[in-house]
């Protein structure tokens, strides 16, 4: 008899937004899982779980929830299934949860790329509609520095490609990778790729290390020192000012994680310069939230 515990491998991640999903583990880690920042899926050995074996965790689902609207399918790059299975289970899903109104997943790159604008076209047909893709940065060198295993030219051909096939795309970028270093060139190029790809939703996390990471090493080593909480507002501040989207598109943002310096939440292209303004406040006026680590740390 399956229970909560037996279906979960945990550690389980998902996005804020995903807070009321119902979530469904449908492959375990991370296909790459080589980011010197990250730690989520560290201790796991990537795996696409089996194809019964989801079906009965789909049916467990089934018989204890009543109602669900969005379904997040976890872990760290689902889209890495080969498609054929892939559909499978959009058509399992879909078979057994039919109230459902989007379905939603973590996308590396690579994985976006890997599928034809057809096989794209068929997962978005099946009710995939929002991916959610870890940019980072629009750096190649930041790029390279953290192992992200992706160019910039890469991450906006995929962007570009996944909402050619229909999906939203919502994008995250991270503040402070740079460390103590010059950022001049990762906030440039941010707001470069973010100009071109124009996604649904972006958001600006900051960086937060972890124990056990590579960062954490270099750390350690004297080799890589954290930029200050002002720093970090600054280097916001240049990716918001660079970032020019044009009238009649929009983009939904979000730099309100517990790991920000300050809140920021409204849309490009009308909010972009209350946004310059209250971070402007807030670097006068020192007023430069203190992150509370307890929220921080996995
Ligand atoms: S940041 Fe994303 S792609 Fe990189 S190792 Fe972590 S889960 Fe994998």
């Amino acid at each position: 008899m399956l229970d909560i515990d037996m279906i979960y491998d945990y550690p389980l991640y998902r996005p804020p937004s995903e807070a009321y999903s119902l979530i469904i583990q449908i492959t375990l880690g991370c296909s790459h899982n080589k980011c010197t920042f990250c730690k989520m899926y560290k201790d796991k050995k990537f795996t696409i779980k089996p194809i019964e074996q989801i079906k009965k965790e789909i049916d467990f689902f089934r018989r204890r929830v009543g109602y669900i609207e969005k379904i997040f399918l976890a872990d760290g790059d689902a889209l890495i299934i080969p498609t054929p299975k892939l559909l499978e289970i959009l058509d399992y899903i879909n078979e057994k949860f039919p109230e459902n109104k989007r379905i939603s997943l973590y996308a590396s790159p690579k994985s976006i790329l890997l599928k034809t604008p057809e096989e794209l076209k068929k997962i978005r047909e099946k009710g995939v509609k929002l991916v959610y893709i870890g940019m980072e940065s629009g750096d190649n060198e930041v790029l390279k520095d953290i192992n992200k295993g992706v160019t910039a030219e890469e991450i906006t051909e995929a962007s570009l490609k996944a909402k050619e096939a229909g999906f939203q795309i919502s994008v995250t970028v991270i503040a402070g990778i740079c460390g103590e270093k010059d950022s001049t060139s990762h906030a440039l190029n941010t707001a470069k790729v973010i100009n071109k790809i124009i996604p649904d939703y972006f958001s600006i996390l900051c960086l937060v290390v972890h124990d056990g990471t590579e960062i954490d090493r270099k750390i350690k080593l004297g080799e890589f020192r954290e930029a200050s909480g002002e720093d970090i507002l600054k280097e916001i501040r240049m990716i918001v000012e660079n970032i020019n989207i044009p009238k009649g598109e929009k983009v939904i943002f979000r730099s309100n994680h517990a790991s920000n310096y300050l809140g920021l939440k409204g849309d490009f292209p009308e909010d972009k310069e209350k946004f310059l303004s209250e971070i402007n406040f807030a670097i006068k006026n020192d007023y430069i939230r203190e992150r509370n680590e307890r929220y921080l740390k996995y």
